[in-house]
This record gives structure tokens, sequence and C-alpha cells, in this order.
């Protein structure tokens, strides 16, 4: 416990517990809130400040003011100042990991991984921004001779939304929150951010914020470019939500969050796209031939990735499916072996554990057997991994069971054969991802199942676990609801920089007056669209 003391007090010196409105720092006016260590159950210093309506419409209206210099920012001036913020991450590093341990239960190395790799997510968008392919410059050149009437000269380049709302999650506390990829992208994509900060891990959300809103000083931006509320209860993201200058909304956490939000969006007298990413249980379909084969390697890398981050990640594998026969028995015990191995953990907030709690008793009360459990918790907020079993039959007849339990736990699921395997996979509702683990002979039966899960899922992956996710430009990290809002759009990858864009066409322009993007001459040497032929002339 002395070496978490020590590092609280060390981390807590860069803290103000403002919030960061433009460039400033906004003190509590009224109520504040402490983080919570959900290691000790004990506060952690220094307080933060809480805000509402008021702060959310002057965030909003910085943002309103940046946008038209920002949306129009140079190739490399926006790439630059992407970079820069990559680089002033990797210069908290080290004190962004320790303040982010104390405030989740998470370890500090793991940490430490994640704001590397959130910081490389801001280089990897520099490059999108410098290839200039997100603009799809497009040119229909005019031809005043086509009979029977001359076409005028058409050219069309994607601008971004407008600001965007942005709300941190709770389970990735970098690389989903404040310097997550829907930071990353939207900026990447123009648009000014404001910022909900997660109120599981203030401390953490700030240092994010202080390397962002330096780097947007540094490079000379509008300091409306980025902003960084907080507040309690629903108050502040409603706000939000509602205001007339917000454009776009995006958001990772429960379906009841983002459906709320998403319901409120689609309220306002001008309806905004609210991309939320919501639930997932990430199904992972053992076929006969790859079951007989290797069911314990199967059964014992399932486990594992269950396991991952206490259980508290969207891409979990869930659930686990296979037909009884050869291969089977030994899935199922080295799975056992493998969940019942590990101590309890601690998990991200009192909230979420007691979510899980009640998730475990609702798998249970719907018909599924403990298979194992892990060690007793020692800590009260402390998650113990589980495994449960059902059959086909009553996994079917039960849709409770196919519902998330966010937290270290999952479900295998018995079947009868071939048959019902498909109507199984029939059944699930929209995912972000599933997996097939087969063997050349199961070819034919894969075959059969790959329609269907790719009408409910974003990502199907083959002799793997979704985890540990690539983020590159063939990254989907999105799916049929419920697993988003808007399964055209992807929350990670590179492509995530599409739903904050929207097309423009320019119509019989002068040269002078036509953005860059599209001039004569093509002076970007961009990739564009002419006349329909990829080309950079
Ligand atoms: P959450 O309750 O959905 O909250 C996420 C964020 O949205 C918070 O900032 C929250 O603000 C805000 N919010 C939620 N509902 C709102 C509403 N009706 N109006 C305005 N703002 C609203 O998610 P969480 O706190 O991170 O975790 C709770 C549960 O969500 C977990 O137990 C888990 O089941 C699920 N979850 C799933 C994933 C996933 O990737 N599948 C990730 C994270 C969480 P306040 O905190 O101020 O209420």
């Amino acid at each position: 416990m002395a070496d978490i003391a020590d590092i609280a007090h060390k981390a807590d010196v860069a803290l103000t517990g403002d919030m960061l409105i433009g460039s400033a720092s906004v003190p509590a006016a009224g109520a504040t809130m402490r983080a919570l260590n959900p290691a000790t159950g004990r506060e952690i210093e220094p307080p933060f400040a809480l805000g509402g309506a008021a702060e959310v419409d002057r965030a909003a209206r910085l943002a309103d003011e940046a946008f038209d210099s920002y949306n129009r920012t140079g190739l490399d001036e926006r790439a630059a100042f992407l970079e820069l913020i990559a680089d002033r991450l990797d210069a908290v590093n080290g004190e962004l990991a320790e303040r982010t341990a104390l405030e989740t239960g998470l370890p500090a190395a793991q940490l430490s991984a994640e704001a590397a790799k959130a910081a490389g997510q801001f280089r990897q968008f520099a490059d999108v921004v410098r290839q200039g392919r997100f603009r799809h410059a497009t040119v229909d050149p005019a031809q005043p001779e086509r009979q029977p009437r001359p076409r005028t000269d058409h050219r069309m380049q994607k601008i971004a939304i407008g600001p965007v709302a942005v709300f941190g999650a709770s389970n990735f506390p970098i690389s989903y929150s404040v310097a997550g990829g829907d930071t990353a992208s939207a900026l990447a994509a123009g648009a000014p951010v404001i910022l909900k900060a997660h109120n599981a891990h203030p401390g953490s959300s700030e240092l994010q914020a202080r390397a962002i809103r330096s780097a947007v000083a540094d490079s000379g931006l509008h300091e409306g470019v980025f902003s960084m509320v907080r507040g309690a209860g629903n108050e502040i993201g409603e706000a939000l939500v509602d205001h007339p200058l917000i454009k776009a909304v995006t958001f990772t956490g429960s379906e009841a969050g983002g459906m709320a939000l998403y319901r409120r969006a689609q309220l306002r007298p001008d309806p905004i796209p609210v991309f939320a990413e919501m639930t997932s249980v990430n199904p992972t379909f053992v076929l006969p031939s790859a079951l007989a084969a290797r069911g314990a390697e199967v059964g014992d890398g399932f486990a594992e990735r269950m396991l991952v981050n206490v259980g508290q990640a969207c891409l979990k594998p869930a659930i686990l499916l296979a037909i009884d026969g050869p291969g089977y028995a030994g899935m199922r015990e080295a799975a056992v072996a493998r969940a019942g191995a590990m101590d309890a953990r601690t998990m991200l907030t009192p909230g979420i554990h007691d979510a899980y709690e009640r998730g475990a008793r609702r798998l249970r009360d719907a018909g599924a057997a403990s298979l194992v459990e892990g060690p007793e918790p020692r800590g009260t907020w402390e998650g113990r991994s589980r495994l449960l079993e059902v059959d086909g039959d009553r996994f079917l007849a039960e849709p409770a069971l196919a519902g998330e339990v966010f937290g270290p736990s999952a479900l295998l699921v018995r079947l009868t054969g071939m048959d019902q395997l498909l109507e199984v996979a029939r059944s699930f509702r929209g995912q972000l991802s599933a997996a097939m683990h087969i063997d050349e002979p199961d070819h034919a039966d894969a075959a059969r199942l790959l329609p269907i899960l790719e009408r409910r899922t974003g990502r199907i992956v083959v002799n793997a676990f979704a985890h540990p996710q690539e983020v590159a430009h063939a990254t989907i990290h999105g799916g049929p609801f419920p697993a988003t809002t808007d399964s055209r759009f992807t929350s990670v990858g590179m492509t995530a920089i599409d739903r904050f864009l929207r097309p423009v066409t320019y119509q019989g322009f002068p040269d002078a007056l036509l953005p860059e993007a599209l001039s004569a001459g093509n002076p970007l040497g961009l990739w564009r669209l002419t006349d329909g032929y990829l080309s950079r002339d």
C-alpha cells in the first residue's frame, strides 16, 4: 500500500482539478468530486471541478469559433499538430500510467503500453491526414461541348462535420478516453472536440487533456479546438447532446447510456449522429475438426482472453460454442483450469463491480450451471473469474443468456449438432466481432456459418481471438445494433475518421476560390477521382 500512496503524492503534483475550456482553466464554482481508488476504497486528492450546461455552452461556442480556421488547416500543419499531441502524451507516459493505475486498479505497466498505443494512434492519423485521401477529392471537369446540355465543372471534397462531443470511456482509460481514437479521428477530420471526462479517472483525464491542450497552443491553433468538461449525473452529457453548436457525438459504454443519448439527439430540432459503441459478447465458434484436434488449446486461449483487463473489454470473448463430441471435454477442462486459477482482481468502479455481480446472477437464474469460480475476492470491488455452461436448447430459449456480463466471466454453450450451431448463430444480435476456430475439414461448415456472421458482426476472426486488436487501415470496430448505433462506421482504425466528415460539392468555381484539394493542377498531389477514375493529375 505504501508505494500506492507515494505514487498518489507524485502524480498529484501536476493536477489542479480544473476543467479545461479552451485556454482557460476553470476551477470549481460549486460542487467538486474526488477520484476513488477502487483497490483501497479511499478517495484521492485533489478535488475536481464539476460543471454543467454553462461550461458546455462556453466550450461549444469556442469550438464553433475555432471551426472555420481549424477545418481549413493545411494537411501538413494538421498532421504536425497530431504528432505534437503524440509527443506530449509520450512525455507524460510514466506519470499518466501511475495516476491512471491509482484511479482504475489496472496495472501501471499495462497502462503505460496503452498510453504509448494512444500516442501511436495520433501518429497514424497524422499519416492519414498527410496523404489527404480522407478528403475523397473528386473532380468532374466541365464539358462545354456535351450534348444535349453542356456539363458545368463539379468538384467534391469532404470537410469536417462540425464540433464533436466525445464521451470518454471507463474501461480503457486512455486509448478509449480523452486521448483515445475518437478524439484522434475527430481532430484528424478537422473537427474541434469537446471531451466529457469519465468520472472514474478524472486525474488521468486531466493529464491527457493537458497534453492535448499544450499541443493546441504550441501549434498556434484556436483555443477552441479542444476542451474538456466534467460533471455529475446526466446533466452535462445531456447538455452536450442538446447543444445546437455540437454536430456529432461519440460514446463508448453501456447500451442504456448509449441509447439514451442517441434518442435524445434524434429529438433535437436538428437531429445529429450519435456514434455509440455499446455491447458485444463476441461469440467464438469451434467447429468439429478443430475441436477434436486442439480443443484444449482453444479452451485455454479463450479463457486467457476472457480475463484480459479483468474482462472489462468490449472485445472480450464471452461465449464459447461447440458441438458436444471429441475434444469438447478437453476444451472445457482447459478453460476451467485457466479461469479457476485467476485471482480476483480490482474492477474499475464500484458500479461496474455491482453490475458484474448482477450479471452473474442473471446467467445463473436463466439456467446456466457454474463450472468454476476463481479464488474468493479479498477486496470489496474485486471481480472473481467465473465460467458457466448451458446447452443449446436452453440458450435458444433464454435471451438473457446472450447478454453481456461486463467482467471476468464467460459462458460455454454445448450444442447438439451443426444445425443447432447455425440456429444459435442466427439468434445473436449485432456484434463487434465473432471468431471461428476451424481446420480444413471444417471449411464446408464454416462456409455455411460465414454469411450468418457477416450479417451480424463487424469483424470475423479465424483461428484467433478478437484480442489483441490491430489499429490499422482495415480495422473495423463496429457492427450492427446493439454493438453500435450505426453499423456503417468504425470507432477504431483509420476509417474512424469517416464518422466526422461530410461531402460538399463546389460547382462552377473559379480556381482561386476552390479548396486546395480540388485546385486545377492538383497542387497537393492527392489521389483524386477525376471523371470517375483515380489519378494524381
Ligand atoms: P455508462 O454508464 O454507459 O457511462 C458512460 C458515460 O456516459 C459516462 O460519462 C456517463 O456519465 C455518461 N452517460 C451514461 N448515460 C447517460 C445519460 N443517460 N445521460 C447523460 N450521460 C450519460 O458506462 P460506464 O460508466 O463506463 O460503465 C457502466 C456499464 O457500461 C458497465 O458495467 C458495462 O456493462 C458497460 N460498458 C460497456 C463497455 C463496452 O465496451 N461494451 C465499455 C464500458 C462500459 P456519468 O458517469 O456521469 O453517469
